[in-house]
């Protein structure tokens, strides 16, 4: 059914992030948005939206040299007992900058806040399955979210099973060698972060 497309800018804004597949759909995100304000200056239904910049998306910083140094010796040591399991860990982001966060914000609004917590700190990563996608040539299975898509295939269905072992067998790793693992957090499960709590009881 038709809706005012101010309203299904939000709506696609929400559903993207349900899955925590930011960085795959925000672009798609971004183009909508910027549809939505072109066709109305007065669309502005959630938080952010008055101050959403015109800009393009702020690139992920993935260097592992960008962590702090105790942080970063665990998570190696993560990735390596991945590798002897035989995953393809792939590390997508690391230190975030504050204007990333804030884009991030400012257009995918249900998730994440405007302060830049542990990945501005260098205590945090995400992490997602760099296995080559079953049956997408040059892909690899990522977040595992290809099953949502609107041309989904029974490969995609293999992607998002693969991609579930993955991120389990992350999870146990991270826990194992001290980290705090997203998937267990009860709110938003943030399956690919991990991060370092340095002063526990202080965010
Ligand atoms: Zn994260």
């Amino acid at each position: 059914m038709p809706v005012p497309l101010a309203i299904a800018a939000g709506a696609v804004a929400g559903v993207a992030t349900l899955g925590g597949v930011v960085g795959l759909t925000v672009w798609a995100v971004r183009k909508t948005a910027a549809a939505s304000r072109a066709s109305s200056s007065t669309s502005t239904p959630t938080r952010g939206s008055t101050m959403a910049s015109p800009s393009a998306q702020p690139k992920p910083m993935n260097a592992m040299s960008l962590l702090q140094p105790r942080f970063r010796s665990v998570l190696e040591a993560v990735l390596g007992d991945l590798r002897a399991q035989g995953f393809q860990p792939k590390v997508f982001e690391t230190v975030r900058s504050a204007e990333r966060q804030r884009w991030l914000y400012e257009n995918t609004k249900s998730t994440l806040t405007p302060e830049l917590g542990k990945h501005g700190e260098g205590l945090a990563a995400d992490v997602i399955d760099g296995r080559p996608h079953p049956t997408r040539p040059g892909q690899i299975i990522g977040w595992g979210t290809w099953n949502t898509r609107s041309d989904a295939t029974p490969g995609d269905d293999v992607a998002k099973r693969m991609a579930d072992d993955f991120f389990q067998a992350f999870g146990r790793a991270a826990v194992a060698r001290g980290l705090t693992w997203g998937g267990n957090w009860a709110s938003f499960k943030d399956f690919p972060h991990v991060e370092l709590d340095v002063d526990p009881g202080v965010a």
